[in-house]
């Protein structure tokens, strides 16, 4: 009988595998917490392990279960993930976290954990396989592309899905499936990488029928490129004379729902004009700030004033300098910041005092 292809890469991760946080080596006869492997697959989803770990590691520290975690403000939780983008994420987090907390903790199957509130399949899997033990298929990008050419597949995506998902469930094995998901995650991640495959060091090289044929570059097949949309908005950034800032939480409804940013115009809904914040001198400043989201990318024109003490403002609050911690804003509205920042009208200085 001939070797399973599963036994190869179980035997190149015992000695390869990546030291990760939230990982409990090959070999160890002790289970991971399902609330650190659950968070650290939210964590990576679209983003990249160097990214993840301080933010895993902070979010350990601070909510150290996810009863915790489930008893936290919104806001909290929303400032700490600040910066990881894709900020959907962070509510479905909560949600999920209060979902488990008032069941008592995880369901140990990966249908009880797909019915939970922001669990995708993959997500349901990866914990299911690696928190459980279950025999449970996982399958990201990275399995896409490795399954893609160990088989050479060359449907393009999205059509191949079905079939990258047998075959991924195909080679599956029952003992060890955490160990397994793990396994294909880092030969993805580590050695079948989009480019320039180390396929001389892959332990799938002899079955692998892309190499054998070498396709290996063309695999996965990529549908046809669509053209990023493009949306325009504006943001005030105004400074009030004791240095606070004019911030307002934005609307859950809306992109970065829950998250501290500018005042401006719906740009989520395509407006791009809006009404000042405050009653003020505004200026609009030459340069713009850009940020790409997953969906479209966004430039924002920035007009910003400093306001006299006393002001009321129509949107927003005003938050003290010392309460100001740019590093929770999310990314596009930290560019905001940066460009506003060349304005001498909102550059750092000391209080402004009036004499009397
Ligand atoms: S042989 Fe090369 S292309 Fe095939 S799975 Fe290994 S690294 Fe990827």
């Amino acid at each position: 009988m001939n070797r399973p292809l599963s036994d190869d890469l179980l035997d190149w991760y015992d000695r390869h595998a990546r030291a990760l946080p939230w990982r409990v080596p090959p070999g160890w006869d002790i289970r991971p917490d399902p609330y650190g492997v659950w968070l650290s697959e939210v964590m990576l989803q679209q983003t990249t392990v160097a990214a993840v770990k301080g933010y895993w590691e902070r979010f350990r520290t601070r909510w150290p279960t996810v009863e915790a975690l489930a008893a936290a403000e919104d806001a909290e939780v929303m400032a700490e993930w600040a910066g990881l983008g894709y900020y959907a994420r962070a509510r479905n987090l909560l949600a999920c976290a209060r979902a488990v907390a008032a069941r008592g903790g995880f369901p140990q199957t990966e249908a009880e954990l797909r019915a939970l509130p922001g669990i995708g399949p993959y997500t349901a899997a990866a914990v299911a396989a690696i928190a459980f033990r279950e025999r449970a298929a996982v399958v990201d990008g990275n399995v896409e592309r490795v399954m893609s050419r160990v088989f050479d597949i060359a449907t393009p995506l999205p059509a191949a899905r079905s079939e990258i998902r047998a075959r991924a469930d195909l080679l599956t094995p029952t003992e060890r499936a955490g160990d397994y998901a793990q396994a294909v995650m880092d030969l993805g991640a580590t050695i079948c990488t989009p480019r320039s495959p180390a396929c001389v060091v892959c332990p799938w090289r002899e079955p692998c029928l892309a190499r054998a044929r070498g396709v290996q570059a063309e695999r996965p097949v990529k549908p046809a490129k669509k053209v990023v949309p493009q949306r325009r908005g504006m943001a005030y950034v105004g400074r009030r004379e004791d240095g606070a800032w004019l911030l307002e939480t934005r609307k859950s409804e809306r992109m970065l729902g829950g998250m501290l940013g500018w005042p401006g115009s719906a740009w989520d809904r395509g407006e791009e004009e809006a009404p000042p914040p405050a009653p003020g001198d505004w200026v609009a400043l030459n340069a713009e700030a850009r940020h790409g989201f997953s969906h479209f990318g966004l430039t924002l024109r920035v007009l910003v004033a400093r306001l006299p003490q006393g002001t009321e403002p129509q949107r927003g609050q005003f938050v003290p300098v010392e309460a100001f911690h740019p590093d929770r804003l999310p990314t596009a509205m930290r560019r905001v910041l940066e460009v506003a920042r060349t304005s001498p009208l909102i550059a750092d200085s000391e209080p402004i005092v009036h004499e009397t």
